[in-house]
């Protein structure tokens, strides 16, 4: 039996059609309808069937609620009305003696639409606090805050064609030949019925997609807002600028033009580490191509100065009329398969339903009416890194996890394993089993995934796709969703006696109307869209208001932005440096980057053993010219200590990365290291070694720069 359904790994969002017998999923092939692939699948796509194997669902599933009466005892197996009935009391009287701010929920961008919804929903209509964030914190909070900051919402702009109309694409904080293959496949198609297409790569290592560009910008770390300016001024200098663009459409020039006057190509090659030559002529290709496309991801993202980083590459499309025209615009990629969806539900702290902001009384107000509540909750909410820090001081009291290990995830390692040691209650939502927060959990709930539920996503170009089950879940596990309403229906009676339920669905469609209503009206309204519609013509884009026939591919196309004017921003910040700086002790950059064949913390492509034989084990990168100055040479094991923790890993010699500089994939956790650090402490694998540093607008933790001593063991 064939079931279509979408790929539950990167944010390409590819469409897969999922083959089974007998209730049992044995195959899975690219959905050669789907206008994000037309049939293609990468190395893990292709292999999604592998993690949804019968040995893997005995051995490596979680099958049944279990709980444990104090940490030091082990974890029993128990029921669900017993696990259901456990978390409602506890949350119940941590919130009638500490209030509601001293719960946390902290939840994932490969949830589902509906399952984030029924999270935000439980978490700010019945319990009242808005701590409630995502791991899409770690992924691509920079770029919404980018986009609202620049172009009045949290919007990409431009789609998947664009690829094939663009004249010249600037991939910047980005490697999507491993990352994003799929899109990288079409790029590669396009480049070869197109040569005279110019492609640019941005990145501080010479990656798969650097070596196919036209010109590779090999810029030091974090530079890429000085990149930007310097690009900029050539562009003012040398005629480049699109004028009556400017003039028409945008507002705030005058400072950002004043801001890029010092940032002269020599002075922004000199901070980058490249040639003038080289920053000139990506200036010429971006500004002067007929159309030029952008992508970008964590580079971009997982930094200290994140939003203004995606500012200025937004302010270069701006400055040249690269917006809003077939085959230009900034296109940020998603990580995840559903950060987009979770923004649009509003699942996290700095975010409400439709994208809608919780610190405007108006914006409570009308999803307080939409969802039958007096109000919502005024008090910010917590975002990733802080909730975290609020649990490490005693402040959260329970904090539920679905479909995340921030035990690995979430950066500084030690802090978060202090901060789970102390909450009095850990939930933990998960499907595998043996993930590093396992260990904290005091009760899981075991979870439906892919193949196994009903529900839907959007992909990185605003594209809806319906997830559908292939299979009944393993064992006692549910959909998210219903986890979620079978808690809160036994915390209704204590927190809104005598009140009409909120949390009445029995379908993830009843779910997905309520979130529909939602956008009513908003930039993303998908008020013409539904299960029906999405069943028999396929994935659609937003937004597709009542009355529409499709979605909209591109967005502001009649040259009017999001904002109260009509008009984009210019945003003219300066470049800062990373947050920590490399000295004596520490005399090496790391860079985090991802490999080929893996995604996120491994939990589900580290199931297909086939994966591996890309890169079997975690291996730091260096130069080739550092390892003799170090008295290092390749396959030794090395140490690599942070200001905060310490990882042992062989090394290799890499001459794709620059002198001073080290890179470390970052999908392996402390399950996959063994040995002790230097004073017997436990490794804690690549985040162990991060920092929590985050971007003040994004609240995005730096999570692509950590200055490091290596040494060998
Ligand atoms: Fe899945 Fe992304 Fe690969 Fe497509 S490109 S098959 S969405 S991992």
């Amino acid at each position: 039996m064939d079931t279509r359904s979408t790929c539950p790994y990167c944010g390409v969002g590819c469409g897969v059609i999922i083959e089974s017998q007998a209730g049992a999923i044995t195959g899975v092939r690219g959905d050669p309808e789907h206008p994000a692939n037309f049939g293609r699948l990468c190395s893990k796509g292709s292999t999604l069937h592998l993690t949804a194997a019968p040995v893997v669902l005995q051995t490596r599933r979680l099958l049944q609620p279990a709980l444990r009466a104090e940490r030091t005892a082990p974890m029993e197996a128990s029921s669900w009305d017993a696990v259901n009935k456990q978390v409602a009391e506890k949350l119940a009287a941590t919130i009638q003696a500490h209030g509601p701010d001293s719960v946390g929920f902290y939840i994932s961008g490969q949830l589902l639409t509906e399952d984030y919804h029924a999270f935000n929903k439980l978490a700010r209509a019945l319990v009242g606090t808005n701590n409630i964030d995502s791991n899409s914190r770690l992924c691509m909070s920079s770029a919404v805050v980018g986009y609202k900051q620049s172009l009045g919402a949290d919007a990409p702009p431009a789609c998947y064609e664009d690829l094939d109309l663009a004249d010249c694409v600037f991939i910047t904080g980005a490697n999507p030949a491993w990352a994003h293959p799929i899109l990288f496949r079409r790029l590669e198609a396009v480049k070869a019925a197109k040569p005279a297409m110019k492609i640019i790569v941005v990145d501080p290592r010479r990656t798969e997609s650097a070596e196919f560009a036209d010109l590779h910008l090999q810029i030091l770390p974090g530079t890429d807002v000085a990149l930007c300016l310097g690009l900029l001024h050539a562009c003012i200098w040398d005629g480049l600028l699109n004028q009556s663009f400017i003039d028409a459409h945008t507002a705030g020039f005058g400072e950002l033009k004043a801001l890029a006057r010092d940032m002269t190509p020599a002075q922004a090659a000199r901070i980058c580490g490249i040639s003038v030559t080289d920053l000139l002529q990506a200036a010429r290709w971006f500004a002067a191509s007929p159309a030029t496309l952008s992508l970008y991801c964590q580079g971009l993202n997982q930094s200290s100065s994140g939003t203004a980083k995606n500012t200025a590459l937004i302010n270069l499309h701006l400055a040249t009329g690269q917006i809003g025209r077939p085959g230009a615009g900034p296109l940020s990629l998603t990580g995840q398969p559903n950060a987009m969806g979770g923004r649009e539900v509003g699942g996290m702290a700095t975010l409400l339903p439709g994208h809608r902001d919780p610190n405007d009384a108006l914006h409570r107000t009308e999803i307080a009416s939409l969802w039958g509540v007096d109000d919502l909750p005024v008090k910010p909410g917590k975002t990733a890194v802080e909730l975290f820090e609020a649990a490490a001081r005693g402040e959260i009291k329970v904090l539920w996890i679905a479909c995340t290990n921030p035990a690995q995830s979430l950066p500084d390692q030690a802090l978060v394993r202090r901060a789970l040691e102390r909450c009095e209650l850990v939930i933990l939502q998960e499907c595998f089993a043996g993930t590093a927060t396992a260990a904290y959990a005091d009760v899981i709930l075991p979870a439906a995934t892919w193949g196994e539920k009903e529900g839907s996503v959007t992909n990185s170009e605003r594209r809806i796709s319906r997830v559908r089950a292939a299979m009944a879940p393993p064992g006692e596990a549910r959909p998210d969703w219903q986890i979620v309403r079978d808690v809160a229906r036994l915390l209704e009676p204590v927190l809104r006696p005598g009140r009409p339920s909120l949390f009445g669905f029995e379908t993830s469609e009843a779910l997905w109307l309520e979130h529909r209503e939602a956008t009513r009206g908003r930039d993303l309204d998908i008020c013409g869209l539904s299960y029906a519609l999405l069943d028999s013509a396929g994935p659609q884009q937003w937004p597709y208001p009542e009355g529409a026939a499709q979605g909209l591919a591109r967005l502001y196309e009649d040259g009017r932005f999001a904002t109260p004017d009509g008009r984009a921003r210019f945003i003219a910040k300066p470049y800062q440096a990373c947050a920590e700086a490399v000295d004596a002790r520490f005399p090496f950059g790391l860079t985090t980057s991802r490999l080929r064949d893996q995604w996120h913390g491994m939990s589900r492509s580290g199931l297909a053993s086939r994966l591996f034989g890309h890169e079997a084990a975690p291996v730091l990168r260096m130069n080739p010219q550092d390892l003799p100055r170090r008295g290092l040479k390749d396959g030794d094991l090395v140490r690599i200590r942070s200001r905060r923790g310490e990882m042992a890993v062989a090394l290799r010699g890499d001459a794709g990365i620059s002198p001073a500089q080290a890179d470390l994939a970052m999908h392996w956790g402390q399950e996959f290291i063994s040995g002790r650090g230097a004073e017997g402490q436990a490794l804690l694998g690549v985040n162990g070694l991060t920092q929590p540093i985050f971007c003040p607008d994004s609240k995005q933790p730096e999570l692509k720069f950590t200055a490091v001593d290596i040494k060998r063991l």
